[in-house]
């Protein structure tokens, strides 16, 4: 693996900072620019084959966007001219309208991170249907069991069961300023965490709104209160000590996924959340990793455990339940002793409902240390493969990969922070997630999102994917 290479083969190689080793990340020696029109015409061909291919899926959105804005039932599910439109999904593969199988490396964002229909979440989920019930809206065996687990396997003191990440974000901001009896927050520049109004500022901003990278300004959307919101680029220790010592008195938290996978995947440098801990704490200032993404996807106790270091809360959804409705924020029990005092109220009629609970139950039983470290065998693989490609066809381009997640990034040099990740080559991150989406892949929609090896993917189907990549190499250096 290497961290150092030339942005041409002409050019010096430049040095970078160390990334954490729990985290993959990997540059060509040498690479050469692709032709932006060969680019352009290979992306009019791949959208016209889309429409021809995709006829029940259009007809199908036209039909939803009379009743549904965009005609989906979440923004991130929709693209232009339309989205595909999935009937069915068992494994990794899902049927769509047209009747066409898709490998799904999107697989729910991550939450379907032991498979679609998993017979395990499957089984549990019926017993509960069939014999235990939906609904009791009072405690429960059944809750409190998953509680007792999560706090062995993420080493959360006390918890609290939610239906979504944004609203584990919410708690858990409102949490860190009921204990502190502080209201600014701090936020990662570019992150996003959900619909949470704090949360909304400078989520994937345009350049032109945020000012120089050295003094980011907030951009905050008319629509939202967002209350006081410091912005701080990832990965830059000494801009984030500052705002605290300037401000430090009035933050109640610092919000950030500790890897984030939502601008593609960046990952930290060596030491770099170690630092954010220490300085959180010269200042009194709670640390909020929000895992809704990193999660079981990470590793067997999610991102801050392998990456060693302990935030004072972490906000968990997606990958802990198994396709159901599940999320929970957490942790030292000092801070949730908010909860318990009630000087922060939680509410809600369906957390922690049995249905739920069954399901995550399965998905703990079968996310076991080797179910997870054979997905992430495959991953690594796979990553080496689609490595060899690139470096077979100087392509300007490098991987990136966290536990059983993966990306490539268009840009021969590391995404380290938000601007670094709008530096890279959006026209070649759409063709590739086109050129994909017409062989059959389905990536996210977004050209910043990653592929996940669930459990219920082979080494077979990820070679599915290193063979399209393969073509589309080919296809770019005709
Ligand atoms: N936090 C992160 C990092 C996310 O990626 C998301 C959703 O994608 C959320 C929070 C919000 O989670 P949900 O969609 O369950 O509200």
């Amino acid at each position: 693996m290497s961290d150092q290479a030339p942005a041409s083969p002409s050019t010096t190689p430049r040095q970078w900072p160390a990334h954490d080793p729990q985290t993959r990340r990997w540059l060509p020696e040498r690479s050469r620019p692709v032709d932006p029109d060969r680019v352009e015409a290979l992306l009019a061909r791949e959208w016209q084959r889309f429409t021809d291919a995709t006829p029940e899926s259009g007809e199908h959105n036209a039909r939803a966007s009379n009743s549904l804005p965009l005609g989906v039932t979440s923004s991130f599910q929709h693209w232009e001219p339309y989205p595909i439109s999935i009937a069915s999904a068992r494994g990794a593969w899902l049927t769509d309208v047209d009747g066409r199988r898709l490998l799904d490396l999107s697989m729910g964002f991550g939450a379907m991170l032991v498979g679609h229909l998993n017979p395990v979440v499957v089984e549990r989920v019926r017993t509960a249907l069939e014999e235990v019930g939906t609904l009791f809206v009072t405690p429960s065996p059944t809750a409190t069991e998953i509680a007792e687990r999560y706090q062995e396997r993420f080493h959360l003191d006390l918890l609290r069961f939610t239906q979504s990440g944004t609203e584990s974000l919410m708690y858990a901001i409102r949490a860190a300023r009921a204990f502190t009896e502080r209201k600014a927050i701090v936020k990662i520049e570019g992150g996003y965490h959900g619909g949470y109004d704090a949360l909304q500022v400078s989520v994937k901003p345009a350049l032109a709104d945020i000012g120089p990278a050295e003094a980011p300004i907030p951009e905050v959307p008319f629509d939202v209160e967002a209350g006081t919101v410091h912005v701080v680029p990832y990965n830059d220790l000494s801009y984030l000590q500052r705002i605290l010592a300037e401000h430090g008195r009035e933050i109640a938290a610092v919000v950030m996924e500790p890897v984030i996978e939502n601008l593609a995947i960046v990952v930290p440098d060596a030491g770099y959340l170690a630092g954010v801990r220490a300085a959180c704490d010269a200042h009194g200032v709670l640390l909020v990793f929000d895992e809704v993404k990193t999660g079981l996807t990470a590793g067997y106790a999610g991102a801050s455990q392998r990456l060693g270091v302990r935030p004072d809360l972490v906000t968990l959804a997606k990958s802990i339940g198994g396709g159901l409705p599940l999320a929970c924020f957490g942790g030292r029990a000092e801070v949730m002793q908010v909860v318990v005092d009630g000087r922060m109220a939680h509410f809600g009629t369906y957390n922690g409902n049995p249905l739920v609970m069954a399901a995550a139950r399965a998905v703990d039983e079968v996310c076991t240390h080797d179910a997870l470290a054979a997905a992430e065998d495959i991953n690594v693989a796979t990553l080496d493969a689609i490595d060899a490609v690139i470096t077979e066809f100087e392509l300007p381009a490098h991987t990136v990969g966290m536990g059983v997640k993966g990306c490539i990034t268009w840009s021969t040099t590391p995404v380290r922070n938000y601007r670094d990740y709008k530096a890279t080559d959006f026209r070649l991150a759409e063709l590739s997630w086109l050129w994909g989406v017409n062989r059959h892949i389905l990536t996210p929609p977004g050209l910043d999102e990653q592929w996940l090896v669930s459990l219920a993917h082979t080494q077979a189907d990820m070679d599915v994917l290193v063979a399209d990549v393969r073509e589309l190499a080919t296809a770019l250096r005709a």
